[in-house]
This record gives structure tokens, C-alpha cells and sequence, in this order.
């Protein structure tokens, strides 16, 4: 794995909806090592821990990243105080990304805050992808004009009917494989989602890749505090690390 410490420049910052915040920094060795699935760990003022954040978006070409992120506690808060042209220490890219098959009817899933790093595999797969996103309610939807910008087929859920589809995502992904081909799901999201996702996938025996996410501390597999167990092709089970091992892996591996 190849990954660097990198000194960035806030370039832009902006409140997507209500605590979530996009930022995009100036990042020329991160981004040119990156790929659809990693994150970075960033370190907060006062805090020993960096805290994790997927990539959101990549430009080798500009050197910049953009990540997204909703504020949980203390160290969220203090990332979103960030303002132009302050600097950021970053740690990545990290992680094992998404493997990006060749793929013709590709389903992306994203399920709130999960969302966002559905976007660059939106940007690869382009018009072979619909993407499937679900929030709370319509205060809380992100990320729909970038997604329609990447050429795939969009379809927005809510838990409360507010806007789009009335209802879970997994439903939503049920209806779409009644009338559509699919070989290719890919997701992040709650758990509770990613497992009805994976257990959707397995019955129409479609390639499922899932990004897990769980506490983590240093992100590069020294302290083991983010093993799960993973099902091995002989049929074991091992601990394995989300940072280092994932954070995504196939649907199917992950004891849910
Ligand atoms: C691989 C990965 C990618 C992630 N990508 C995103 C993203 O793109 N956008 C986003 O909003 N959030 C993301 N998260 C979750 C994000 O890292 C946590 O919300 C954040 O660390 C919470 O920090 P806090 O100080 O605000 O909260 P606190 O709860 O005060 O944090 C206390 C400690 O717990 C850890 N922690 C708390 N919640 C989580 C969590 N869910 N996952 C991992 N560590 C946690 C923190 O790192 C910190 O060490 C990701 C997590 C992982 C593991």
C-alpha cells in the first residue's frame, strides 16, 4: 500500500445541508496515488486520533481531493471550522478501494453519509450506472446534481417520503433488479443498509463489494482496532482489518 503525510490548502469549503460539509484541499501527492474507495485520516487540533474520511473526489490532473463529511462529535466539529486557505494534515490515500470490474449494469447504493464516496464510481461507470441514494428526509439529500453530472441514472429515496422514493433503499434496489439486468453492486452506508444490500445481491447472485466502516485508529494496520470477521474461500473465519484489509470487501465475506 502506498499512501504519504501531505500538508493541504483548503481550497473550497461549503455546507452541503444541515452539518455536512464539503471540502475540497489542495493535495497533489494524495490524489495522484488515489482511487475510488480509499480515505484519508486527518489529524484535528487537540485530538491524538485522526479521524477517517473517504474520498469523495480525486483530480490527479489539479492535485486536489474533496471529501465530505457530517459532524458526530468533537473532532467533526473542529474539522468543519476549516476555513479557506487553511492548512490540513492529511494521512492516505488509504485503504484497499473498490476493484472496479468491467461491469455493464452497475448498481452504486448509498445510504446518507455513505454516499458521497459513491461519486467517483459514478464518474467511472458513467451511463452503465444507476445510483441508489437514501436520507432521513429532504433536508438531508446531497450529492443528486453531481451524480446526474456523471451521466448515471439517478433514483433518491427517503425514509419519509419527503422527496423521491417513499421508503429503503433496499427496496428501492428490489424494484430496479425486477425490470433491470445487474451484475455489479457496490455500497457504503449503514450497516443495517449495506447487510440488506449484500443479502439482496446474494439472491439474484450478482458481485456485491461493500465499504465497511468502524472505529479506527491509526488507519494503516498497526493498532488492530478496526478487525471484523471475514469468511476465508476454505470456509474459516479471520480477523481482518478495515484499514489496511477493506474498507471495502466482497458482500458475501463479512459476517454480518
Ligand atoms: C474508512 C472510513 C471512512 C469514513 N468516511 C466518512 C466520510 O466520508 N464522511 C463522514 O462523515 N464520516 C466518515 N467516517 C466516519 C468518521 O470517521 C467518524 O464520524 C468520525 O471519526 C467521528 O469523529 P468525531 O470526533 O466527530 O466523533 P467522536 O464520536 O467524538 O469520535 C471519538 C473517536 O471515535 C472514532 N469514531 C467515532 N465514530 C466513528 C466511526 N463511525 N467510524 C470510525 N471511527 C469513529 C473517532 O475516530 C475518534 O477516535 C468514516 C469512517 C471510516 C472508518
Amino acid at each position: 500500500m502506498r499512501y504519504t503525510q501531505e500538508f493541504t490548502k483548503v481550497l473550497t469549503c461549503r455546507e452541503l445541508s444541515a452539518g455536512i460539509y464539503e471540502y475540497t484541499v489542495a493535495a497533489p501527492q494524495i490524489s495522484r496515488l488515489a482511487r475510488a474507495g480509499q480515505f484519508v485520516q486527518i489529524l484535528v487540533e487537540g485530538k491524538q486520533l485522526r479521524r477517517p474520511i473517504s474520498l469523495a473526489g480525486f483530480d490527479a490532473a489539479a492535485g486536489t481531493l474533496t471529501f465530505i463529511f457530517e459532524i458526530r462529535g468533537e473532532g467533526t466539529r473542529r474539522m468543519a471550522e476549516a476555513q479557506v486557505g487553511d492548512t490540513l494534515d492529511l494521512i492516505g490515500p488509504l485503504g484497499n478501494g473498490f476493484p472496479l470490474p468491467e461491469a455493464e449494469h452497475v448498481v452504486l447504493i448509498g445510504g446518507g453519509i455513505g454516499t458521497p464516496p459513491m461519486l467517483p464510481l459514478a464518474q467511472y461507470y458513467g451511463g452503465k450506472a444507476t445510483v441508489i441514494s437514501g436520507f432521513r428526509s429532504a433536508s438531508s439529500v446531497i450529492l443528486q446534481e453531481e451524480f446526474a453530472a456523471a451521466g448515471v441514472t439517478v433514483t433518491l429515496c427517503t425514509d419519509d417520503g419527503s422527496a423521491g422514493f417513499n421508503g429503503f433503499t433496499t427496496q428501492a434496489l428490489e424494484a430496479h433488479l425486477a425490470s433491470h439486468p445487474c451484475d455489479l453492486i457496490c455500497t457504503c452506508g449503514p450497516t443495517p443498509m449495506m447487510r440488506g444490500v449484500a443479502a439482496v445481491a446474494a439472491k439474484h447472485g450478482i458481485s456485491c463489494f461493500v465499504s465497511l466502516e468502524e472505529r479506527m485508529g491509526c488507519g494503516f494496520g498497526a493498532c488492530v482496532g478496526c478487525a471484523v470477521d471475514i469468511k476465508q474461500a476454505n470456509g474459516t473465519v479471520s480477523r481482518l482489518k478495515v484499514c489496511t484489509d477493506g474498507p471495502v470487501f466482497a458482500g458475501e465475506e463479512v459476517c454480518w
